[in-house]
């Protein structure tokens, strides 16, 4: 991902300490956002109410909820389902998470990053001026998220600490970063350090393999998707069509370039082929985010699932388009990493609509749960986020938008990555007990 919170988010500060809890990390950048003053004047009221200093209250299960209750009400709308005990009440609040959670959602995070490497990245050593924008992106999300060092807090320990083992994340889906013409030749991930993180948790993570573009040469670009399947087991790709050579991107829908690409993925049993769609951000060129590529693609491959990352945020409409008006199609797919969590925290109506449009138009057996982790931080307050969201009933009436319900979350959270990824999710039959994911 890439966003820069700075920009957004003007009261957002970096962080030495990072937040207490999820939840406080969370409220902070619902804070930062462009409602932040006014959201701040209803967390002193109900810090009051609950007979709490301010500080204290922001560290209580109830400062999440009570941010929510104050979108609510400075919007007019009924944007999050929280009720006015949980806001006030921190022992209340703590009781329905409790109550809601452990893992009656089977939860896949099919967004998710480490993002460091041993060598480092330094200026004009092995990477570029244009490499180090991206990197100081991130490390600026890091720092805003509760990762005082940034990146070099992207580890594969953390990605255990803050995904697997703090948040109520079932299985993570984790994705690399190439373009190496910006990293001294050297994937911005390579795969061999990224591989640490499947080793340590086979059956909770699944792992894709990326950095390629055929603008390195495409007979390149094949020996080494083969390499990450013969030698890394990868169980699908990850891609970028903006990249860092000459000609700054390709598209998937390229007959002579791309197609043998998608040929040879279908040869080595990758069905899932996802790709980086909206957030056209750093060094790269916005033309290459847009999704009209994955019209013919998915027409010409039927057999192979494209992912449209991001939900190609701000450009949604167009990848909707894809489907809305070909609604034969069964092979297209959203995940809202990022965009979900930069929406949602400071546009809640965008949130509402962009997710309206993707579930009425790509249909709600097609759109996946991501928080694009560990830039991100812990991804539990996004979780919580999600839980609580609606779209209010103006919109559900005046767009046409499904409602979201626990249904219809519960295949975004889990059910939908599931059937693609073959990830064996036992239901319980006492809701009290978590769901058990097995990658396979
Ligand atoms: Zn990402």
């Amino acid at each position: 991902m890439e966003f820069n919170v700075f920009e957004y988010f003007k009261g957002y500060q970096r962080t030495t300490e990072g937040p207490r809890t999820p939840g406080e990390q969370g409220t902070s950048f619902f804070l930062g956002g462009h409602m932040g003053p006014r959201i701040s004047e209803h967390i002193d009221a109900a810090a009051a109410k609950a007979g709490m200093s301010r500080r204290s209250f922001l560290g209580s299960a109830s400062a999440l909820p009570a941010t929510m209750l104050a979108v609510n009400a400075i919007t007019g709308m009924r944007f999050f389902d929280v009720t006015p005990a949980e806001a006030y009440e921190p022992a209340a609040a703590k009781e329905i998470k409790v109550a809601r959670k452990p893992g009656q959602d089977f939860i896949v995070d099919a967004h998710t990053h480490i993002c460091t490497r041993k060598d480092g990245y330094i200026p004009g050593v092995n990477t570029t001026e244009r490499g180090m924008w991206f990197v100081q992106l991130l490390d600026d999300l890091g720092k805003a998220m509760g990762l005082p060092n940034g990146t070099k807090d992207m580890t594969v320990e953390n990605f255990g600490k803050l995904i697997l083992e703090g948040s109520d994340t079932s299985v993570a889906i984790f994705n690399p970063f190439g373009f190496r013409e910006d990293y001294g030749g050297k994937d911005m991930i390579p795969i061999e350090e990224q591989a640490e993180v499947k080793r340590r948790w086979p059956t909770r993570t699944v792992m894709l393999g990326g950095g390629l573009t055929p603008n390195q040469g495409l007979s390149e670009t094949l020996e080494r998707m083969t390499m990450f399947v013969e030698k890394y087991q990868i169980s699908g790709l990850k891609l970028y069509t903006f990249d860092s050579t000459k000609k700054r991107g390709w598209w998937f829908d390229d007959q002579k370039q791309a197609y043998p690409m998608w040929e040879k993925a279908r040869k080595l049993g990758l069905k899932n082929i996802g790709c980086h769609k909206g957030i056209p951000f750093g060094q790269f060129m916005a033309r290459y985010a847009h999704p009209e590529d994955l019209d013919a693609v998915c027409d010409d491959f039927p057999d192979l699932n494209f992912i449209a990352y991001h939900s190609a945020w701000p450009y949604q409409h167009e990848l909707a388009a894809l489907k809305g008006f070909k609604p034969q199609r069964k092979n297209l797919y959203a995940e809202v990493g990022s965009t979900f969590a930069a929406t949602v925290s400071n546009r809640p109506l965008e949130c509402a609509h962009v997710l309206g449009t993707l579930l009425r138009d790509l249909g709600t057996d097609y759109v996946m749960w991501g928080t694009d982790s560990a830039l991100w931080g812990n991804p539990q307050w996004q979780i919580d986020a999600f839980r609580k969201f609606r779209i209010p009933d103006q919109l559900v009436e005046g767009h046409g938008y499904p409602q979201l319900t626990d249904e219809v979350k519960a295949k975004v959270f889990g059910l939908n990555a599931a059937r693609i990824w073959n990830l064996k999710t036992t239901a319980s039959t006492a809701p009290s007990e978590p769901r058990r994911a097995v990658a396979v």
